[in-house]
């Protein structure tokens, strides 16, 4: 192969069939949890304008500062940036089409999201979310369910993420703790890094958030938030903490947890696993009350989250679990000119009962065609030969598995694979 040959763009990668197989049987889980909620899809454009970013996520946020893809368009000058994330455009969304005037909506959104990073393991440039948003609902019960509604998720695809939990409490709250926090940063300037030194004064709680180990012991002994907080508040978390435990849903309180975009406030949570190595995050949220005015709509309250589908799948796949059944459920091997006319109404007869059938093209003898059938992965050769054409009968190889080869007519033939692929799931 020359290496001039154009490769794909660092960071983002192709789903070749085998993976997609399993995507599909991912999604198709994950949109029936969602359905079974009551949340309902929405689909937003891939590229927005740069301010609605900008506003959204916060300005001195790792994101907006060196992640989006952000660009001129040539044609108007309009600057524009590819989505890092899916809630930003929701909620334009719902405040230009003003879904919230007969009340609280529940939406759901996947696709790709985009965010200039350091590819590694778990993290790309091109990755994938599902998030969900419970926009106009104010209560603790709602925050409860969206954990809840993950925790049901997660039993279902056999996996075992462990919950963090923090609230970052209201403005008033958070403004104190803020005046404080700088207070206590600027008495330690000398230890502070770049990043932190730049933040000091335009975001000093994402000081908190650093990743830097040499920032760990200041990030510790840091004035906290929770002493902060106000009785309603308090109220809530606790609110939250009951229906949890109440549910079952073991939780860990972890006070450093202040997540890196900027519209949270109260509940925020994420679920992490340590079979990753460092990407743990598989799904991340919380509420962010102040959001839908923020962008100009008549003030809400709205909770949400998104998840990391590459994560989510890397967990699945270590915990063995297939989400995906190799090749098709049939076969057709043919020969001769009677067979062929007659396979050809098998293949149609299979695909009208649901089945997954591959009709052998490009001739060949009984032998290579067996090869490419066993190589397709199918659980059945349906061989049509011109004895069986004139009988109007078919026969059934298992492929799979080492029950008999069996002739039958088309009607049998067609229960027996649907009853063998029943069984399969
Ligand atoms: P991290 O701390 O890992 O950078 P984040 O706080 O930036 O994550 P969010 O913006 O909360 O992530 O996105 C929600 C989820 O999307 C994350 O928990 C993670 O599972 C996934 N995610 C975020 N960025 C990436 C990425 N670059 N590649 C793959 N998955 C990602
Ligand atoms: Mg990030």
């Amino acid at each position: 192969m020359s290496n001039n040959n154009i490769q794909s763009v660092r960071g983002m990668n192709d789903l070749l069939p085998d993976a997609t197989d399993t995507w599909q049987g991912f999604e198709a889980i994950v949109r029936d949890w969602l359905r079974r909620y009551g949340y309902r899809e929405m689909r937003t454009p891939i590229l927005e304008h740069t301010g609605l970013f900008k506003r959204a996520i916060g300005e001195v946020t790792d994101i907006v500062e060196k992640e989006m893809y952000t660009f001129i368009d040539e044609l108007n000058g309009e600057s524009l940036t590819l989505r890092p994330e899916g809630t930003a455009s929701s909620v334009r969304a719902v405040i230009q089409h003003n879904l919230l005037y007969d009340g609280g909506k529940r939406l759901w959104y996947s696709g790709p999201m985009f965010r200039h990073e350091r590819p590694q393991k778990g993290r790309y440039r091109q990755f994938h979310q599902v998030g969900v948003e419970a926009l106009g609902f104010a209560g603790p019960d709602t925050d409860a369910e969206l954990i809840v509604m993950c925790a049901d998720l997660w039993k279902e695809l056999d996996i075992a993420p462990t919950l963090q939990l923090n609230t970052l409490g209201d403005q008033a709250a958070r403004q104190r703790h803020r005046q404080k926090l700088v207070a206590y940063f600027e008495s330690h300037r000398e230890v502070l890094d770049e990043d932190a030194k730049r933040r000091l004064h335009s975001n000093p709680l994402r000081i908190l958030d650093s990743k830097n180990p040499a920032m760990q012991a200041l990030n510790e002994a840091a004035p906290r938030l929770m002493d902060e907080l106000e009785d309603e508040a308090l109220t809530h978390f606790d609110d939250v903490q009951s229906l949890l435990r109440a549910h079952g849903i073991a939780f860990e309180i972890n006070p450093r947890l202040v997540r890196g975009l900027d519209y949270y406030n109260r509940t925020v949570f994420e679920w992490v696993t340590d079979q990753l190595g460092a990407q743990g995050t598989v799904c991340a949220g919380g509420r962010y009350d102040g959001l839908i005015e923020q962008l100009g709509g008549k003030p809400a309250p709205a909770a949400g989250f998104a998840m990391g589908m590459e994560r989510l799948l890397a967990l699945v796949e270590a915990g063995g679990r297939a989400l995906a059944t190799p090749g098709p459920d049939a076969y057709i091997v043919h020969a001769g000119d009677t067979a062929r006319v007659f396979a050809w109404q098998v293949a149609s007869a299979l695909r009208s009962a649901g089945l997954s059938t591959i009709l052998h093209c490009g001739g060949g003898g009984f032998k290579s065609q067996m090869k490419k059938a066993d190589a397709s992965c199918a659980r059945y050769a349906v061989i049509v030969g011109d004895d069986e054409a004139a009988a109007r009968q078919v026969t059934l190889k298992p492929l799979r598995d080492a029950t008999e080869q069996r002739r039958t007519g088309m009607a049998q033939a067609i229960q027996f694979i649907q009853e063998a692929t029943t069984q399969k799931v």
